[in-house]
């Protein structure tokens, strides 16, 4: 189809070329494991007009960009994959990123989105327009059309550069976890790493072997814990990939694990006590690793378990018993030329120096990572500013019609991210599937379905950890501008059922043409 209006708005790019500009149903933001997730549910619902934009050269977000030495993921790999595309032959049980980034190239070609993805393509902004009802997309490429928009485009995606002064100044090279330059040689080399969250957890242990020393300058120590994580040997890999139900058994323990370890102690804090249990056992781990009790009390957390994302890891904690590791825990002053200079006044001189202080998060400005305006050029990131983060169902927006989010605010509850894409691309199809069966070019989650949700989700985070005064000093990524944490106080089962339940009549589905609109009358 080609383009649906030649009244494109005023500040719209012009295409270098006319054929880059498209009209697609759908087009979804992300070629992570959520954009797949989503084409994959889109494809069986019989969508087929659409596109998944990204500006990477490939598929796998997070696995695509996150290269880092000692990359893997944090939770067990039986749950870290989609439940439809269970893989037996994981080297371990807690995969490398080199492995989900192949994943993820499997499930592209298997389920037949290669021919739908458009890499090298960055989406800059979109705009709703009202009166032929669709997504105007500017992208790095030109201007595309969209019924519906779709955004995919993660939470972990803009590396979050440290408010330090000088940092541009250092004259060694810097670079970012999730940037990693593998031309740079660290052997030999003084290494300095800011930041103790978890991605400095992998790192940190991997180079220390190479490189001459290696400074950790921290901010607030991580929970870590040991990782149950061991090699999956043939005969084990065999039994999963041919006894019958032997994979959903070990899934089921997975998650259950999964569970236990997050959603369940950080939401229901105040109603299940494990926290306590498992703090002592995370100190007792703690002072089985740490030799030097001056270290050791600098990497103990002073919040409770819980209010941070904890980490998981084998020799974390006992790399800082070598002789090249030090820890520094004074608050940084400046950088300059040579490297790193505390409040103290102590100087550490660098070579290299790895910035592993994440990600913008919950800022309503990387929710999506491009400007995006709805009904009279609202823009989602002043409304959110404004009137607090806020998505039906981590969804959907009132008077952001045919918009989407896999990863709204109060939509994942911290447990595996798979559960989350599955979920949210259920209830996102579902809406698709029904607004095709009524004829809707327009819907929209209703304002009163939006406050009701938003209503239940605060009065349900009166059990979560973030409330208690254990997490005052936690600094956690999860806490907002307004002091909110918008993550969804429910378990995961819960989440999966209520994407399968939710009324639809919390959806406005209007007719093509306005003149002649009408709101569909659904009965929940
Ligand atoms: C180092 C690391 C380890 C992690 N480990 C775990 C773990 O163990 N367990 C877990 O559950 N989660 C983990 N996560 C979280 C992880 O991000 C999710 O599990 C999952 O991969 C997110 O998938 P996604 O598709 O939503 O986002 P992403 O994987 O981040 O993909 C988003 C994609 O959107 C693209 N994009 C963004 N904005 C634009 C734009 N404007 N235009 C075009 N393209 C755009 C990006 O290039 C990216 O490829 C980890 C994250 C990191 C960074």
């Amino acid at each position: 189809m080609t383009v649906v209006s030649d009244t494109a708005p005023n500040d719209a790019p012009q295409n270098t070329d006319p054929d880059e500009t498209k009209h697609h149903e759908v087009v979804v933001v992300g070629a992570g494991f959520s954009g797949i997730g989503t084409a994959i549910k889109l494809k069986e619902a019989g969508f087929h007009d659409f596109v998944v934009i990204d500006e990477a050269d490939g598929p796998g977000g997070t696995w695509h960009w996150n290269t880092y030495p000692g990359v893997a993921v944090d939770i067990p790999s039986f749950s870290y994959q989609f439940s439809f595309e269970q893989r037996p032959t994981w080297s371990r049980s807690y995969a490398p990123g080199t492995e989900l980034k192949a994943y993820a190239a499997h499930c592209v070609s298997k389920y037949g989105v290669t021919e739908h993805l458009r890499l090298r393509t960055t989406v800059e902004s979109a705009r709703w327009d009202e009166d032929i009802e669709t997504w105007w997309i500017s992208t790095s490429k030109g201007l595309i059309t969209a019924r519906h928009l779709i955004s995919a485009n993660g939470i972990l995606v803009r590396p979050n550069m440290p408010d330090i002064a000088g940092v541009e100044d250092f004259a060694g090279l810097t670079m970012h976890t999730s940037r990693w330059d593998h031309d740079v040689d660290l052997r030999g080399k003084r290494v300095g790493i800011i930041g103790t969250g978890a991605s400095a957890v992998q790192v940190i242990p991997t180079i220390a072997s190479q490189v001459r020393d290696l400074t950790v300058f921290q901010r607030t120590p991580i929970w870590c814990m040991p990782k149950p994580d061991f090699p999956l040997v043939g005969p084990l890999r065999w039994s999963l990939g041919r006894l019958p139900g032997a994979l959903d058994i070990v899934r089921l323990v997975s998650q259950l694990f999964v569970e236990a370890t997050f959603p369940i102690p950080a939401h229901f804090d105040r109603l299940i006590r494990v926290r306590p249990g498992a703090e002592r056992l995370a100190l007792a781990y703690l002072k089985s690793q740490v030799r030097d009790p001056e270290t050791r009390e600098k990497l103990t957390p002073r919040y409770g378990l819980g209010c941070k994302r904890p980490s998981f890891h084998n020799s974390y904690l006992s790399t800082f018993n070598r002789e090249n590791v030090s820890l520094v825990t004074d608050r940084i002053d400046h950088i300059d030329a040579g490297g790193v200079v505390t409040g103290t006044d102590d100087r550490h001189d660098l070579d290299v120096l790895i910035l592993a202080t994440g990600f913008k998060v919950m800022d309503p400005d990387n929710m999506p990572t491009y400007d995006l305006a709805g009904e009279e050029g609202l823009l989602l990131s002043k409304w959110w500013s404004e009137n607090r983060l806020q998505a039906y169902e981590g969804i959907s927006i009132p008077r952001f019609p045919n918009f989407f989010s896999v990863f709204g605010p109060y939509g994942y509850n911290g447990s595996s991210y798979f559960a989350l894409i599955e979920a949210q691309a259920t209830h996102i199809v579902r809406v698709l599937k029904h607004a095709r069966r009524v004829g809707a070019n327009r819907v929209a989650v209703t304002q009163e379905a939006n406050d009701r949700f938003l209503e239940e989700m605060l009065r349900r985070r009166k059990h979560q950890i973030f409330w208690q005064e254990s997490c005052a000093n936690a600094n956690s990524y999860y806490f907002d501008k307004n002091g909110d944490v918008p993550l969804r106080p429910t378990t995961t089962l819960e989440s999966a059922i209520r994407s399968r339940r939710f009324p639809l009549s919390d959806y406005d589905f209007r007719t093509a043409n306005r003149s002649q609109s009408h709101v569909v009358r659904l009965t929940p």
